[in-house]
């Protein structure tokens, strides 16, 4: 915030509610589950709670809200992030949305247990909607409840934060409050309910709409609304392509496409896996959306998928996710077609997403090991041998990318350096240490000798490519145990690990002495429980 702005308490905020200005209400105003017919919207308000308890906050959220948090009054900060009060100004409702889930359409599915409270507009001029999730049913919650527990809500509020300062496109998170209310869930739908605690989480992002918004009004033949619903998209969050028109629409497709390849691009750099990359889970604007089953790679596997729904088919694994987003990035297309009457251009921006993705990928890959220039002649290969070297044994990613930027490359240019030192830097990222004999050991140094050539070939400096590596390569994420470690406190009332954790997660390239135990590989014990390695979308 500049000196010009000044922070505003809760009642102070500004709403400018463009959404619901702009793009057509259901008329029903009852609160029951329904199909929504030509409408964007359904107004509704959140269910009110017995007892909100504010667990934790963002603070640089509330401060692009210009939001002024009061430490000393956290009862009423919490109560409006529960959806306990409703501020004047807002106007909180629920969106109509469909989607593919897992390849096939699902209809209508829209926000079953998220509502919007109304869009801040900031003293920049900037539009900020936020969105409890978690606050009660609305006429889009189906069969389920409109509820979310404490786990998924921890695990929602720190990765998104955690993603922001990775510098990966995502919604934010203001808050995480506890309701005070039990909720039943059946975690593994083993016929094992359980009651555990609920919560909101209030998220925060210009907008969001999903490929899903515009994929229901096609669906429905509902070219009116689909246009509505496109050009106000174009007014309002893609300004910059010009007033709406045929050739506008194609640039917005365009800019979709291009955004998403930078977001999947990240994904992949950072080892992050989204678990449900369903199309009402992708984002216009390319922002990671809707953290559920979602998880972290440790062990470098193309094949892992954090999420048991996904176990059998594995389509929303880590290696498939830039196809996935082709795929959903198609069914987009086919939702716009409409306005278009054409297939070629489309094809044409979905042909730019597969070159945007791959160029892009080759350059992050060639950031990732510190490489100051792309040679495509021998670097495509490299970067090969280096995918196949981590799968030979179990090898923990982030760790491993950290530790190569300790290679050294300078020195005596024709020195034969020994195995053991080869290895040295990177052996941490080893679980088994005692698999690196024989074979793997020979490939492995392999690998790391034609590296260190290439390195020399360039005339690395080993202190400036660290550094630069230590920009790409983050030291802590948010790893999936500890996640679970924070989510088994605060379950006990204890917030602090939470707390510690978003602290920790707003430097993630940063070496913070004294967190390093927050950089370890994962512990055996995680291995197999769940919440570690293994999420459903019970939540
Ligand atoms: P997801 O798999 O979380 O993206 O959810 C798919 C759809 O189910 C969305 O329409 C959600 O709003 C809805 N949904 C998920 N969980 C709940 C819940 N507990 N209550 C109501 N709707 C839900
Ligand atoms: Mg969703």
């Amino acid at each position: 915030m500049n000196s010009q702005q000044t922070a505003r308490n809760l009642d102070e905020l500004q709403f400018d509610n463009q959404f619901t200005r702009n793009l057509p209400a259901d008329d029903e105003t009852k609160n029951y589950r329904r199909q929504v017919m030509q409408a964007c919207y359904s107004p509704v308000l959140p269910t009110k709670v017995a007892r909100p308890q504010l667990v934790a906050y963002s603070k640089e959220v509330a401060d692009f809200l210009d939001l002024q948090v009061n430490p000393d009054e956290p009862d009423s900060f919490a109560d409006v992030f529960a959806g306990n009060r409703v501020l004047e100004g807002m106007e909180p409702f629920a969106m109509c949305y469909g989607g593919h889930q897992f390849g096939n359409w699902a209809g209508q599915l829209g926000d079953g247990r998220a509502i919007n409270l109304g869009e801040v507009l900031n003293q920049k001029g900037e539009h900020w909607t936020l969105q409890l999730k978690g606050a009660g049913p609305t006429p889009y919650s189906r069969t389920a409840d409109g509820l979310a527990v404490l786990r998924s809500s921890v695990r929602e509020f720190l990765c998104s934060e955690a993603m922001y300062h990775l510098g990966v496109p995502t919604t934010r998170a203001l808050s995480l409050v506890l309701t005070g209310e039990q909720v039943e869930r059946d975690m593994f739908y083993d016929g094992n309910p359980k009651l555990e605690p609920g919560a909101v989480v209030c998220r925060v992002a210009p907008s969001f709409l999903r490929f899903g918004n515009y994929q229901i009004f096609a669906a429905r033949g509902d070219i009116k609304n689909l246009r509505a619903l496109v050009d106000y998209t174009i007014r309002t969050d893609f300004k910059h392509l010009g007033e709406p028109s045929r050739a506008v629409y194609l640039r917005l497709f365009e800019e979709v496409c291009r955004r998403t390849a930078d977001m999947i691009v990240h994904w992949m750099r950072v080892g992050f896996v989204h678990g449900v990359m369903n199309t009402d889970n992708m984002s216009v604007l390319g922002l990671t959306i809707d953290y559920g089953p979602y998880g972290w790679l440790e062990d470098y596997d193309p094949n892992w998928t954090p999420n048991t729904t996904d176990a059998t088919g594995r389509r929303y694994r880590f290696g498939n996710q830039p196809q996935i987003a082709l795929w959903n990035l198609m069914q987009f297309a086919n939702a716009l077609y409409p306005l278009i009457e054409a297939t070629e251009p489309l094809q044409e921006s979905l042909d730019q997403y597969v070159d945007h993705f791959e160029k892009d990928s080759q350059t992050m890959m060639s950031e990732k090991i510190g490489l100051s220039t792309f040679q495509s002649d021998t670097d495509p290969q490299l970067i090969a041998s280096l995918q196949e070297v981590l799968q030979l044994v179990e090898t923990d990613m982030t760790i491993f990318f950290r530790k190569l930027s300790l290679l050294e490359s300078e020195g005596n240019q024709s020195a034969e350096i020994d195995e053991a030192s080869l290895l040295a830097p990177i052996m941490d990222a080893y679980y088994q240490p005692e698999q690196i004999v024989g074979d793997v050991r020979t490939k492995i140094c392999a690998w790391v000798r034609n590296y260190r050539n290439r390195l020399r070939d360039e005339h690395s400096l080993d202190a400036a490519r660290r550094e630069k590596m230590n920009f790409v390569n983050p030291k802590y994420v948010l790893r999936n145990y500890l996640a679970q470690l924070a989510i088994d406190k605060a379950e006990q009332g204890d917030f602090s690990l939470v707390n510690e954790l978003l602290e920790l997660l707003r430097h993630p390239y940063d070496e913070q002495p004294g967190q390093e135990q927050h950089a370890e590989k994962r512990p055996e014990w995680a291995r197999s429980r769940a919440g570690c390695s293994m999420l459903s979308c019970s939540s």
